[in-house]
């Protein structure tokens, strides 16, 4: 469950630092909330399988100007250990509010569709009794999915990969098998101009020394278009029961964290000079996958892999997931597992 006791509101401008109109937000916190229990469940604050405390919301006053002006948010709840732990959200987290409440301006004719504009003068005041939205947290507790960890040593993992993509610190370390990459480009090739796709599954494992959390992806299971012609990919009922049905094929005690889907060559058609200057051959996490992401997938330790064909021979991998309560490009290790004999 989320508390939030406030209502937040901005300032539109134009470039031109021109005043378009106030700005009513309407954030939705789970992503803030789901990342700071992810950072809890690391730092062994919480235990990852049992189900978390409900959380409250609270405007982090600008230190200069002071309330009502926001500098950002903070998550807070209370700890089995009878402590209350705290975690931080940027103001960024604010975007995606701002760009919705900004259909507002659209529709006065005060901003074009599409035209650039910014914010500020953020700003957070008590809300009525009535508008203080505690019930808002239903959906949460359908996503919060109890975590099973079990044992593993950061360090023996980090010995036997090899690190790809932009690493950020304060992202939890994510290793996936060789094979479940080589799988996934094979599908994704075979796919032609539709896009492939699957469940990734494995291990979220617990380094009790550091404390530390960290995924092995172990597997993926691929997700069948369940209409002829269709070109995108679906998750539904069916694509879950494959999955549940191979974890329990494995006997592993697998368990599902994220997806990975494939984008055909956008730009197959197009001639040569163009397509070195169009973005759409360039990896790119569209507006659909990243609704899907938080839709589906929107426990902080959740992850996508995206396999982009880019019209050369090499398709191009890339992993996203959650940071600061934001979907992110981030850093993966590739990993061949020592015992080979795994019948796959
Ligand atoms: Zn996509």
């Amino acid at each position: 469950m989320i508390e939030s006791r406030y209502r937040y509101t901005a300032v539109a401008i134009d470039r031109h630092s021109e005043r378009l109109g106030e700005l009513r937000l309407d954030p939705v916190f789970d992503a803030a909330v789901e990342c700071a229990y992810l950072t809890a469940v690391r730092k062994s604050k919480l235990e990852a399988r049992t189900r978390h405390e409900p959380a409250r919301v609270e405007p982090r006053w600008d230190v200069h100007r002071g309330e009502p002006y926001v500098e950002g948010l903070q998550v807070r709840f209370a700890t089995p250990d009878g402590g209350v732990f705290t975690s931080h959200v940027p103001r960024s987290y604010f975007t995606p509010a701002v760009e919705a409440a900004a259909a507002t301006l659209v529709s006065a004719g005060k901003l074009q569709p599409g035209e650039t504009f910014t914010y500020t003068d953020l700003t957070a005041f008590p809300a009525p009794e009535q508008d203080r939205h505690a019930g808002a947290g239903f959906q949460v507790e359908e996503l919060s999915q109890p975590l099973t960890t079990v044992a593993g040593r950061l360090s023996d993992f980090l010995a036997q990969s090899e690190s790809r993509g932009p690493h950020v610190d304060t992202d939890i370390p994510v290793f996936i098998h060789a094979h479940v990459l080589d799988e996934a480009i094979a599908l994704a090739r075979a796919a032609g101009r539709v896009e492939a796709g699957g469940v990734l599954i494995g291990h979220a494992r617990r380094d009790g020394s550091l404390p530390e959390l960290f995924l092995e992806a172990t597997a993926q299971i691929e997700a069948r278009h369940t209409l002829a012609g269709e070109t995108r990919l679906n998750f539904t009922q069916d694509t879950w029961a494959a999955a549940s049905r191979a974890i329990a094929l494995r006997r592993r005690g697998e368990i599902m964290f994220g997806w990975w889907h494939s984008h055909p060559h956008f730009c197959a058609g197009c001639p040569p000079e163009r397509k070195r200057v169009c973005s759409l051959s360039s990896p790119f996490f569209s507006l659909d996958d990243r609704a899907l992401h938080a839709a589906v997938f929107g426990r902080g330790v959740d992850i996508a892999l995206l396999i982009t064909d880019t019209g050369t021979n090499h398709l191009s991998t890339n992993v996203y997931g959650w940071r600061d309560g934001a979907i992110a490009e981030r850093g993966f290790y590739t990993m061949q597992p020592e015992e080979t004999s795994h019948g796959h």
